[in-house]
């Protein structure tokens, strides 16, 4: 089975600090992390408060100590940078959001991967939708670049109506849903690109779920993409009893580093190499 770690969020306003501290002593395999190329100043958490709602846009070239820090973190194995839309934040919504059809949204991507790959001098393989939200044009720009995505797009977020994979995929996934399979423990072959299903580790996240998707996954011996974000790991669980969001992490870390039959891979090289469910 595969084990990777997806980390969103990683922007202008991200210091190399707050990534080494949320990923201090997490070791035995790299963390892909999500990046922002232009971030836009709008309402999300991450968004530092005296920059809430001003719209304004950020470049994280302009952040030099944090680009450093991800270029010695690539090439020491220790990162994989995927990208993570192009503004993240717009004020009418997110950006590669169900409702958008904007035929910009195919220049986003290919421009923010560019720049990105230009920067930090690493490549690009899987695109992360901010908020997981996704268009049927903002998938098909996804899978004309030749990236693969992070997250499960679906019939209506995008998945070609008109190819037998797609239904077969759907049909699947539905009977494994009936009977009661927890998740989706596997990478989905859509033909012309891959997703790969994030298993959220948040504040309303269960870690006794988790782990029961972690252990079906080892079963089936398919993937286990953990979706989180370095910004909330010192956050409670909404849940009394259940760890805060880094612990929970970390007990997951464990349990993929004690199992040999567990190989911990960036998320591009599990989406990759990872037998895809059919
Ligand atoms: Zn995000």
């Amino acid at each position: 089975m595969y084990f990777c770690i997806r980390d969103d969020d990683t922007s202008f306003f991200t210091t190399p600090e707050a990534l080494e501290n949320a990923y201090d002593g997490i070791r035995g395999g790299p963390i892909s992390l999500a990046v922002i190329p232009f971030c836009r100043a709008g309402t999300s958490a991450f968004v530092p408060e005296q920059f809430q709602k001003r719209w304004s846009v950020h470049p994280i070239h302009e952040n030099a100590a944090l680009v450093r820090h991800l270029r010695d973190g690539v090439t020491r194995g220790r990162y994989e940078i995927m990208l993570h839309g192009f503004h993240h934040d717009e004020p009418d919504g997110y950006e590669f959001e169900k409702r958008r059809d904007d035929p910009k949204l195919g220049e986003r991507v290919t421009r923010g991967r560019k720049y990105l790959e230009d920067l930090i001098g690493a490549p690009i393989r899987v695109f992360v939708p901010p908020s997981n939200a996704l268009s049927r044009p903002a998938l098909d720009a996804i899978r004309r670049s030749g990236l693969h995505l992070g997250g499960a797009a679906g019939v209506r977020g995008g998945w070609n109506r008109l190819s037998p994979i797609t239904w077969k995929t759907w049909l699947r996934l539905r009977q494994w849903r009936m009977k009661g399979g927890p998740g989706v423990p596997w990478v989905l072959d859509m033909g012309d690109h891959r997703e790969i299903p994030g298993n959220p580790v948040t504040p309303s996240s269960r870690l006794q779920q988790n782990e029961a998707r972690f252990d079906v996954a080892r079963s089936v011996d398919g993937a286990f993409c953990v979706a989180t974000h370095y910004w909330e790991f010192s956050a409670p669980s909404i849940h009394p009893g259940d760890p805060a969001v880094g612990q929970q992490l970390r007990r997951l870390v464990e349990r993929a580093v004690q199992d040999k039959n567990v190989m911990w891979r960036s998320v591009g090289e599990t989406i990759s190499q990872c037998r895809p469910m059919f």
